[in-house]
């Protein structure tokens, strides 16, 4: 399996950090051994002295497809999740600085954390998902996909072009605002319509 990240898709984060709104969605993956594995901590890699949480909600391919239309992209799907892109922020600025790829500050072993899936029949309509993270009981990060700059059917449909989708591959859908360094001893809650799909603890 894949997983398959977008970059820059709230305008609030696209702020935050200074980028420029970008004309197409900025696509990335990630290696499958990023995924943290379930009941595991998530540890600080020793290469970064500022790792950032980054929430973002998730949506699992449940069957192949290349040169998706957006109106069928809802077919390929049928489960959603909220998980964290971390992210080694200032390898990440390096990287950028020199135009280089960016998959050793986002690809690393733990740097994707991905909480239980649900059905999406047991959700509001995808674009219309409230969720939040809280590190150590404060909420940190909180938004809705209906900010989201493309939504998840135009991403599918996007990203579609270039890569085949597979069973099984992961989306991860972008980050809104919010995003900071985690601490050792941090605990982090990632909840989607009020319920709580991972709790993480940061080592
Ligand atoms: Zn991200």
């Amino acid at each position: 399996m894949k997983i398959i990240c977008i970059g820059r898709n709230y305008t609030d984060h696209i702020a935050e950090l200074e980028n420029e709104k970008p004309e197409n969605p900025v696509v990335f993956l990630k290696p499958d051994t990023a995924i943290l594995l379930k009941g595991q901590p998530f540890f600080i890699p020793e290469f970064s002295q500022d790792v950032h949480h980054e929430v973002e909600v998730l949506v699992r391919i449940n069957r192949i497809g290349k040169h998706i239309q957006p109106k069928f992209a809802s077919k390929y799907y049928d489960e959603i999740s909220l998980g964290i892109d971390f992210t080694a922020r200032d390898l990440q600025a390096q990287l950028k600085a020199k135009g280089l790829p960016w998959e050793k500050a986002k690809g690393f072993d733990g740097a994707a954390v991905v909480g239980k899936w649900i059905a999406k029949q047991e959700l509001p309509p995808v674009d219309k998902l409230n969720f939040a993270l809280n590190k150590n009981n404060e909420t940190v990060q909180e938004s809705n996909t209906a900010l989201m700059l493309w939504k998840i059917d135009e991403l599918i449909a996007y990203i579609s072009q270039f890569f085949t989708l597979k069973i099984g591959d992961i989306i991860f859908t972008g980050t809104p605002a919010g995003v900071g360094p985690v601490a050792i001893n941090d605990v982090l809650v990632g909840k989607l319509e009020g319920r709580e799909l991972f709790n993480i603890k940061v080592k």
